[in-house]
């Protein structure tokens, strides 16, 4: 009989497997889709570079990605984000926009920094804490764009205890420094983790059975039996029901999977047959739909001129619900104004463009999970186990660590297999 079944093939699913396995057990990942990497995945063709259709950078320079990426003998390329931001319509270093706006941005960011310690009256939503600080609507604006955007989460919803909570067990070295993206593509270390394990794709599974020999998953008339099994959907799959479990899952275990929001995420990818920004931008933003862009060309000594757009939450889904050219055209219009260019010049000089919905991916269904205020119990209760041998790892589940990165999707995978490895020990199956 197999150790573990892992379901899902993305970061945390890939790390479980090679633990377990690197450990002697037998393992099988059952993948729904026709690749593995879930929210990684990386096109090697549509620039001459390899261009991030999901995730893109390593955040923090303790990331346990950055390990494996030496392990690998693949390569980083260090990019600066943070203190960089251009920010407005056309966008300008914060030493030149209106002192004002300045001040609004500063204190933001402070303010935001401060909430590893600040006192709070319950779990407030980001909006309500820097609301209860002073700040007026303009200024939530413009914090959904640099704060909430970045946790695919509305400011008015996300909870300020789980970004405390973030903030207190970061070990990466936070979010926006020592940041670097994979030279050869971030699927290039998925790719080599994944070497040798046993991936079944275009393997969704249907029903998990847990009975006293073990867990059995069911991939359409197959049935798959093992020990234990190890969960990594992400949680608006866990939402659609897309799997059902016999017995049915825990009152905790529903709860959380109610609690946990996930929001669309988008990216607006363009290639222009010249580069119309300095080489040195790294990350700019306003307050349009557009809201924050970055130029994943960066570092790489004349490659195409590509810059993309990353939305997210109500800006990604406005997005969404317009067809491709409409979205790309509402891009380019922010663009122009970010680049300070007129319109025309930017669409005469773009070679193609690119729309890229996570909410529409059939087996991810969004960006990544984020916690609403009042909820902040929720990533400690997804992340427990089920009576019966049943895991659960995942971004969404990340309560020790960062979530919604991949450095903490893979350490939740290596937590998974620590726990179905003891498991099956303590009973010496
Ligand atoms: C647009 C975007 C940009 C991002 N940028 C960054 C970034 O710059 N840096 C960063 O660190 N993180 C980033 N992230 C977050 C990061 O990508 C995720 O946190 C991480 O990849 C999640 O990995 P996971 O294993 O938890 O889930 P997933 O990658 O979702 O893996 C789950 C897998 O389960 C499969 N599956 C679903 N249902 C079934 C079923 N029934 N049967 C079998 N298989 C099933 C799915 O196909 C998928 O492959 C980004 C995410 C997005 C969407």
């Amino acid at each position: 009989m197999l150790d573990a079944i892992i379901i899902g093939a993305g970061a945390a699913g890939i790390a479980a497997a090679r633990r377990l396995h690197d450990s002697g057990r037998q393992v099988c990942v059952l993948e729904a889709s026709p690749r593995i990497g879930g929210r990684v995945q990386t096109d090697l063709q549509w620039a001459d570079f390899p261009v991030e259709l999901g995730a893109e950078f390593i955040h923090g320079e303790k990331a346990v990605t950055r390990m494996l990426v030496m392990q690998a003998g693949l390569h980083l390329l260090p990019v600066q984000r943070g203190g960089k931001l251009l920010w407005g319509s056309p966008a300008l270093p914060l030493t030149k926009i209106d002192r004002d706006e300045r001040k609004l941005i500063l204190g933001l960011l402070a303010d935001y920094a401060r909430l590893k310690t600040a006192p709070l009256p319950g779990d407030l939503s980001l909006k309500g804490y820097l609301m209860s600080r002073g700040w007026d609507q303009a200024a939530i604006q413009a914090a959904d764009v640099l704060l909430a955007q970045t946790c695919c989460a509305p400011v008015d919803a996300l909870s300020c205890e789980d970004l405390r909570r973030e903030m207190l067990a970061d070990h990466a070295g936070g979010l926006e420094h020592g940041e670097a993206r994979i030279l050869e593509g971030y699927s290039a270390l998925f790719n080599w983790l994944s070497t040798g394990l046993d991936i079944r794709l275009n393997s969704p599974v249907q029903s998990i059975h847990r009975h006293q020999d073990g867990v059995m998953a069911t991939v359409g008339t197959e049935a798959i039996v093992a020990r234990t099994c190890i969960i990594t959907i992400s949680v608006a799959m866990l939402k659609a029901n897309r799997i059902a479990f016999a017995p049915e899952l825990s009152d905790e275990k529903l709860a959380a999977i109610t609690a946990l929001q996930m929001e669309p995420a988008t990216k607006l990818i363009y290639k222009f047959k010249d580069r119309l920004w300095a080489p040195e931008l790294t990350y700019m933003a306003h307050r349009g739909t557009a809201a924050r862009w970055w130029t994943p060309a960066y570092g790489r000594n004349g490659a195409d001129p590509v810059i993309a757009c990353y939305i997210t939450a109500g800006r990604a889904e406005k997005l969404d619900r317009m067809d491709e050219t409409a979205a790309l055209e509402t891009g380019l219009a922010d663009l122009a104004a970010l680049l300070g260019l007129p319109r025309a010049r930017l669409s005469a000089e773009l070679a193609a463009a690119r729309r890229v919905s996570w909410a529409e991916q059939p087996w991810i269904g969004g960006g990544y999970a984020y916690v609403p205020a009042g909820k902040a119990a929720a990533r400690l209760a997804l992340a427990a186990p089920e009576d019966g041998g049943l895991f659960f790892a995942g971004e969404a589940t990340a309560h020790d660590t960062n979530p919604q990165t991949v450095h903490g999707a893979v350490e939740t995978g290596w937590r998974a297999a620590k726990e179905a490895a003891a498991y099956i020990r303590a009973r010496m199956l």
